[in-house]
């Protein structure tokens, strides 16, 4: 059987540079590479609605942005398949038997829910600390509804951020324990995480947290040049590079992470005038010599902002004008996700299908239900 790769993004927001890094740039390389049987790319409304069910307008907005942004990256309809999660009825029917395979206290270990929880605010007011609003049952069961949407697609490769790793890891539990206890039916992922480690989880532009749209640190797909430039401008470098004088620090220093990201080796052609200024002037040919110089003294922050804002306008210059073309064509992108929700409608129904069959409730399937009435019939004639 050939390889399968399932993975998406929730509609919460437009997407921004650490989706590019750690999931997109991969997929849309994934989608071209030919290695792939099928690609299905989803938009997770439902998963959306799990923080934001007071918000559902939010949501439906942001379906349509998200789509842009796929669309703009490079992900082909012709090759890869991308629909709406909520539109696969299919995937909420696998997620409530998948419950049962599933611990309270499974969960409750999971640390990018733990993390997620208290970046959301929502507290289980174990700890006597003041009432807050709680912890929404679908919040906390995401990951359960993650295994449906991975497994559904029989996936065998989901392309995605280091903080879905604990997701993944759930999921192969589910299918472990799903084929132990009714025969063999779904397939267990693998996890495809970036190879570079700048990207396996990209700080925002605040340089504390993994940048993400619930925090308010993108730098977003759709950026004008002139938001890309002031956002990096704003950034935070070394606190202790105080005069360009004084030797810099790399470790932990955002800037650098994205020029880790995101520079290519013909950005120091393309950009040599960033580093000639009044008081000195360099000339590099490679991210390692600009790093030894900023870490010896006399490296600017401004350089390297400007340096960086290149780079970074360079990578979007292309996302944006194949939006701005993109967003002249709306009726184009809803006709995208209709057809490839039908599509990967068809294939989940396949799998519920296979599970139903495996865990014996498919009463009135083909010859099931005659095999059913003769077993029952013969039962009660003994009588
Ligand atoms: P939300 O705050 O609504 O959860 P998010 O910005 O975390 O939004 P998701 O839709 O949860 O984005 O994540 C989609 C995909 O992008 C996942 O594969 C995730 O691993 C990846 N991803 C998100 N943020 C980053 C980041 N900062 N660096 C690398 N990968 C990321
Ligand atoms: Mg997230």
């Amino acid at each position: 059987m050939g390889k399968i790769i399932l993975t998406g993004d929730r509609p919460t927001g437009r997407l921004h540079i650490g989706h590019y890094v750690g999931s997109l740039r991969r997929r849309v390389e994934l989608q071209n590479s030919g290695q792939f049987e099928k690609i299905f790319i989803m938009i997770a409304d439902a998963q959306a609605l799990t923080d934001n069910a007071d918000n559902p307008e939010k949501v439906r907005q942001n379906i349509i942005e998200v789509a842009l942004d796929y669309l703009s990256a490079g992900l082909d309809p012709e090759k890869s398949v991308l629909f709406i999660q909520s539109q696969i009825s299919e995937l909420t029917e696998l997620t409530f038997f998948y419950n049962n395979l599933v611990t309270v206290q499974r969960l409750q270990r999971n640390p990018t829910v733990k993390a997620e929880i208290q970046m959301r605010g929502f507290s289980d007011n174990t700890d006597g600390s003041e009432p807050k609003a709680g912890i929404p049952v679908g919040f906390f069961c995401y990951p359960i509804s993650q295994a449906a949407d991975i497994t559904a697609f029989k996936a065998t490769t989901v392309p995605v951020g280091e903080d879905q790793e604990p997701m993944i890891e759930q999921t192969r539990e589910i299918v472990r324990k799903f084929n132990s206890v009714y025969g063999t039916t779904l397939v267990e992922p693998e996890i495809m995480l970036p190879e570079n480690s700048a990207c396996l989880r990209l700080p925002g532009t605040d340089g504390k947290a993994k940048m993400s749209k619930s925090l308010g640190n993108c730098i977003y797909l759709s950026d004008s040049e002139e938001e890309v430039n002031a956002k990096v401008r704003g950034m935070f470098t070394d606190p202790l590079h105080l005069q360009v004088s004084d030797p810099g620090h790399i470790e932990g220093n955002t800037v650098f992470t994205y020029l880790d990201a995101f520079c290519r080796p013909e950005h120091f052609g393309m950009f040599r005038e960033c580093f000639v200024g009044r008081k000195s002037s360099f000339t590099f040919n490679s991210l390692d010599e600009v790093k030894a110089q900023y870490q010896a003294g006399g490296l600017g922050d401004v350089m390297i902002k400007n340096f960086l804002s290149r780079v970074l306008n360079d990578t979007l210059e292309p996302i944006r004008q194949r939006r701005h073309e993109l967003e002249k064509n709306i009726p184009y992108v809803y006709d995208i996700l209709r057809r490839g929700s039908e599509q990967a409608r068809a294939v989940a129904a396949r799998t519920l299908s296979d599970v139903k069959k495996a865990m014996k409730i498919n009463y009135f399937d083909e010859g099931v239900l005659n095999q059913l009435i003769k077993e029952q019939s013969e039962k009660y004639q003994d009588k």
